[in-house]
Parts: structure tokens; C-alpha cells; sequence
């Protein structure tokens, strides 16, 4: 009995019953080069000889996930497979995706469209691997190399070249000579395609195994200052990595590099959340290059904004003194109370104790009792808040 690759038996069902119907089905791309390099594969594509319509006829249950490009998605056994139709990408007359995808007969012919060896690996059921371009020596030598002639291929798709960079710092491999000097000679067709794809790069350049690797290609091939990306704070970026989460690798270029963050933000259209995120590190780092951290800043910014914030403080001020992720998080733990829900007391208490009906004054003083917990003026219990309450409500009255 041979054993499995991939985890998913979902998978083998899939390939098994499309040869059985007559078609060719081998697992592609990313999935393939993760296992040879022992490492788990984040999800699993399968390409096929048979079109769309001969895939659907074949499963019961069929999403059309990306018809137009070939992409069908089979549910089975409670898993979702991907299968895409051998394609080529028929002209690009604009550097950024196909004007048209054509199906095609052969693999060999959908690897050709593939962008680096690497990724233009091929995997039978069995775990045969169909290797064409030299991929196997190139993911032993550690290389990006594009699939043909490098600067062909940034033409026809300019994303390419951020790709490139991308797989150099998540698998941190080198690209090969003839393909880096193409993304030096190229990186001005980097504007020909969306930001939404750019982002999608970027954010796994960032949280990649070796991102300093990637940055310095991006700068040094004017790739970074086409997106708008630059910086020559190499040191601090240096000492600001890792990046725990893609979104501080923003938060970076709006701090040590000092991009403005709304600039920044709509460029790259980041979400809400990532915006908030930037928007709070920038505040807070600003604030901290004057004087350190008061019991406020504990208290109103997240953990993870407290800690960004401090390590890109500490990048820029190598001498000065520094705390630690653990040291903020004690003290972010040691306050009285973690948000206003904590306060043991509430408006409804305030107008009990005064006989007042409620109003604005109620929120007036629940903030003022909130500041005054924090603080340590008076613990968070009912007798004490009610005291001091009762106390200051007579003095102002
Ligand atoms: P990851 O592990 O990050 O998902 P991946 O190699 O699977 O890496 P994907 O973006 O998911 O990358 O793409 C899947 C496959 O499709 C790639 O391995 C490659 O063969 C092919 N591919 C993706 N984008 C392009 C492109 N712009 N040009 C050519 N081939 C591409
Ligand atoms: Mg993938």
C-alpha cells in the first residue's frame, strides 16, 4: 500500500475519478513544492486535462469558483478541492492579467504559463513528481527562477516581479541572476497592475521567514519606490523585524519611514482594521519618542499596538532604555481595570444612590469614576466608588 502526500483523501478522490472518467488530474503548484520541501502545504491545487463542464459532469456537488479562468470547486468528503483546466493565458496587451485564457491539451503547456520552476512543479497520485523546467535543482539550490525568459514574463504579468521578491523572503531563496536582473531592468511595468493583487504580495513579503532579504531587492530595484515603498532606514528596519503580523509591516513604513498614514492606507486600500491599526502605532510611537508610556496608554491602546510601537521606538533609540513584550503586558495586566465594562458600578448605581433621574451626567461621571479606578484614587468596588462618588458629587454640587 503506498502512502499518501497530502492529508487530504478528498484529494486522491478527486484525481482517481477524473483519470477513471478518462482525463489526466496531477496536483500543481505550490502544494508540490512545499512537500519536497517537507514543509505542510497551505492548500492543495489539482490541474486537469478535462474542461470545466467534463469536471461538473463527473462531481455531484460543484461550486463555480472562477469559472471564466478554468477553476472548479468540488465538494466531497466535507473538503473543497480546487481544479483548474490545463490553461495557457492568451495575449496580454497591458502587463497585468490575461486578456483571455485559452484551455489546452497538454501539462506541459500549463506549466509553461507557470512563473517560477518552482512553482511549476507537477505531482502524479502515486507522488511522481513531473519536473520540466529543472525546478528540483533550482528548490535545491534555494532559487527563483522564472519559467523561459525572465523579462517575457514580467511583460506579460508585471506582478511576477513582486512574486519573485515575495518567495525570496517566505522560502528564503535567492532569485537567480538572469531573473533579478530582469526585475532591475522591469520594475517600472510594477504600476501596470492592481494594488489589490500587490497587497496580497506584500503582506506575505512581511510576515516571511526572511522580509530584510526581500526589502533589499525591493529597494534596490526600484520596485519599492514605484509602489511608493521606501525607505533608507535599513538599520532600523533591520532592527524592527520580525514582523509579527503583516499589518506592522504597514505600521512601519508609517512610522520609522515616515509615509503618511492615510496616504499609505488608501494607496493600499487597507481594511478598517488595518488602518486602525497603523493610524494607533503612529499615534502611540509619536508619542513615545517624547516620554514613555503612561497608565492612559496602557489602558486605551491594545496589547499588540503597545508592543509594535515600543520594538520600533527601541529600533530607532538603540540606547535607550527599553521594555519588554512581557513587561508591557504586566503592566498592561496590573491595571485596576482593562476597559470602562470592568468598573464594578454603573449609571443605574449613580442615579440610585443620588435619587436623580438619569441623563448626560450619568456618562459624565461614570468617566470620571473610570478615571479615577485607574488611577488608583479609589479600588473598584462598590462601597469604595460609592464613597468617593459621594464624596466629589457634594463638592461639585
Ligand atoms: P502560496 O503557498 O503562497 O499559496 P503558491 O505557489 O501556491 O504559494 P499561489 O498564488 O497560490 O502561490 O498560486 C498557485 C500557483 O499558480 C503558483 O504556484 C504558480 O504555479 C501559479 N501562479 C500564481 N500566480 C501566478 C502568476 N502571476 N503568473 C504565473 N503563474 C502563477
Ligand atoms: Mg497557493
Amino acid at each position: 500500500m503506498t502512502t499518501n502526500t497530502f492529508d487530504s483523501k478528498a484529494s486522491y478522490e478527486v484525481i482517481r475519478r477524473l483519470e477513471e472518467a478518462g482525463h489526466e488530474a496531477v496536483f500543481v503548484g505550490g502544494a508540490v513544492r512545499d512537500h519536497l520541501l517537507r514543509k505542510t502545504a497551505k492548500d492543495i491545487d489539482i490541474a486537469t486535462s478535462a474542461e470545466p463542464d467534463e469536471v461538473k459532469a463527473i462531481f455531484d456537488n460543484t461550486i463555480d469558483v472562477g469559472i471564466a479562468h478554468g477553476t472548479v470547486l468540488i465538494i466531497i468528503e466535507n473538503e473543497a478541492i480546487e481544479v483548474t483546466t490545463y490553461r495557457t493565458e492568451g495575449t496580454y496587451t497591458d502587463h497585468r492579467r490575461p486578456d483571455n485564457v485559452h484551455f489546452v491539451k497538454t501539462l506541459r503547456d500549463d506549466l509553461l504559463r507557470r512563473d517560477f520552476t518552482i512553482n511549476a512543479l507537477a505531482m502524479t497520485k502515486n507522488g511522481k513528481i513531473i519536473d520540466l523546467f529543472n525546478g528540483e535543482t533550482d528548490l535545491k539550490e534555494r532559487l527563483i527562477r522564472a519559467v523561459g525568459n525572465p523579462t517575457e514574463r514580467f511583460h506579460e504579468d508585471a506582478l511576477r516581479m513582486l512574486r519573485a521578491v515575495r518567495f525570496s523572503s517566505v522560502l528564503d531563496f535567492d532569485i537567480e541572476a538572469g531573473t533579478l536582473l530582469a526585475i532591475h531592468q522591469n520594475a517600472h511595468q510594477i504600476k501596470h497592475v492592481s494594488i489589490e493583487r500587490i497587497k496580497i504580495e506584500l503582506d506575505k513579503l512581511f510576515t516571511g521567514v526572511n522580509p530584510m532579504k526581500a526589502m533589499n531587492t525591493l529597494f534596490s530595484s526600484r520596485l519599492g519606490k514605484e509602489l511608493s515603498l521606501y525607505t533608507d532606514k535599513v538599520k532600523e528596519l533591520k532592527r524592527a523585524l520580525p514582523f509579527v503580523i503583516a499589518t506592522e509591516g504597514w505600521a512601519f513604513f508609517v512610522t520609522i519611514a515616515e509615509i503618511n498614514p492615510s496616504k499609505l492606507a488608501n494607496h493600499f486600500k487597507l481594511s478598517n482594521e488595518e488602518k486602525n491599526f497603523i493610524t494607533a502605532v503612529h499615534k502611540l510611537y509619536t508619542k513615545r519618542l517624547e516620554s514613555d508610556y503612561t497608565i492612559e496608554d496602557y489602558y486605551s491602546y491594545d496589547l499588540q499596538v503597545l508592543k509594535c510601537a515600543e520594538k520600533f521606538f527601541h529600533a530607532v533609540n538603540v540606547d535607550a532604555g527599553t521594555l519588554t513584550d512581557l513587561e508591557i503586558e504586566e503592566r498592561k495586566k496590573a491595571l485596576p481595570i482593562q476597559t470602562k465594562q470592568d468598573l464594578e458600578v454603573s449609571g443605574k448605581d449613580l442615579m440610585e444612590w443620588t435619587d436623580l433621574p438619569g441623563g448626560p451626567w450619568t456618562g459624565e461621571w461614570i468617566k470620571k469614576i473610570e478615571q479615577a479606578v485607574l488611577h488608583g484614587q479609589c479600588k473598584n468596588t462598590l462601597t469604595d466608588i460609592k464613597d468617593w462618588f459621594m464624596n466629589d458629587f457634594k463638592c461639585e454640587k
